[in-house]
């Protein structure tokens, strides 16, 4: 079901039913005796130039569904849409003129650099990858691009190792940016970092949304920084997501009790520092090899019921712009007409 707000325009980017399984496999033989539960059917949609963060526990499967996005690794199932084109069963000869729409910024902005490259050749790159411009355009926009991250035209010659952490992660804006995206997945960009540098990232993120009308899809397990950039956040719980509204109504009324023991931790911004109730999730993350029947979250939901051991609840409308999966709330608003 589309998860996007009714009123607002088409969304830049639909993702329905997306499921990605990985084969365990055993024996001399390799046989698969089992699949990872990586992503489970997640559907969820981002407009032009909005941020929809993507939050949950490592391990719950969002940087996957990151990757089955772009196309990194392919979908088992589901459907993604880009621009209304269905592009699931693309291949990559057929996806690559769209690679320039669809761009990755990776967690760990000195590992995803090639060591042996100069700075302004690894913003180059995607140019000369997809062909664009003669030599002395593609310096000009690499010029442009480092300006507009922050750096200095003449960092270009520099190594990676010569820049501190923030810097790196700005060179890997700028290599997203150079090919002009209009999607950006952020996968815990900003994890690797310092607190200070955090926020200057994520301002600058914000800044260039603006400008460029960029889309974001922010993956992340730090609630704080997700409140702070995101339109709109979708909670994933093992594989599936389980609630999905506007930022406000996640932090202030949210539905479902993962997410209710997830915000529990954050700190509530008063100048106090007064807390949320905290809520102690029971028991261990289950293996996505055999996720619980039912709800994933029965086993340390500590509202389950009988009910939710044996039969999934759905993603539906709550309330307006509100999409929940939890037997607790079933009253749903009625589909428009
Ligand atoms: Fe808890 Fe049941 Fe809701 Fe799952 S469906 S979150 S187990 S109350």
């Amino acid at each position: 079901m589309s998860t996007h707000p009714a009123a607002a325009e088409a969304p830049l980017l639909e993702v329905e039913g997306l499921r990605k399984y990985f084969p365990v496999r055993s024996g001399i033989v390799t046989r698969t005796v089992g699949q990872v539960h990586a992503v489970d059917g997640v559907s969820f949609s981002i407009g032009s130039g909005e941020t929809l963060g993507l939050v949950g526990e490592s391990g719950c499967g969002k940087s996957t569904a990151g990757k089955a996005v772009l196309k990194l690794t392919e979908p088992t199932a589901g459907t993604i849409r880009l621009r209304g084109r269905d592009i699931t069963r693309l291949s990559k000869a057929q996806m690559r003129p769209l690679r320039r729409e669809m761009q990755l910024i990776f967690q760990d902005p000195f590992s995803s650099l090639n060591p042996r490259m100069t700075a302004g050749a690894i913003v180059r790159e995607p140019l000369w990858i997809h062909g664009i411009g003669t030599a002395a355009q593609r310096g000009e926009r690499v010029a442009e691009a480092f300006s507009r991250v922050g750096l200095r035209p003449e960092q270009a010659s520099l190594f990676p190792h010569q820049f501190s952490g923030g810097q790196r992660q700005r060179i890997g804006i700028a290599r997203a940016l150079v090919l002009g995206p209009s999607l950006i997945v952020c996968d815990e960009c900003v994890s690797a970092l310092d607190v200070s540098i955090q926020a200057q990232v994520i301002n600058l993120l914000m800044d260039l949304q603006e400008e460029f009308d960029l889309a974001f899809l922010f993956i992340a397990h730090d609630l704080s920084v997700v409140e702070h950039i995101s339109h709109r956040v979708a909670v994933m719980y093992l594989g599936r997501i389980v609630e999905v509204t506007d930022r406000r109504r996640l932090f202030t009324s949210p539905l479902h009790p993962y997410t209710e023991a997830l915000l529990s931790s954050v700190p509530v911004p008063d100048p106090g520092g007064a807390r949320r109730k905290r809520l102690i999730l029971e028991g261990d993350v289950p293996s996505p090899i055999s996720p619980p029947s039912g709800c994933h979250f029965h086993p340390r939901c500590p509202r389950a019921m009988e009910r939710c051991r044996v039969e999934a609840p759905e993603l539906h409308e709550e309330r307006p712009g509100h999409f929940v999966s939890c037997h607790l709330h079933t009253g749903g608003v009625a589909p428009a007409s």
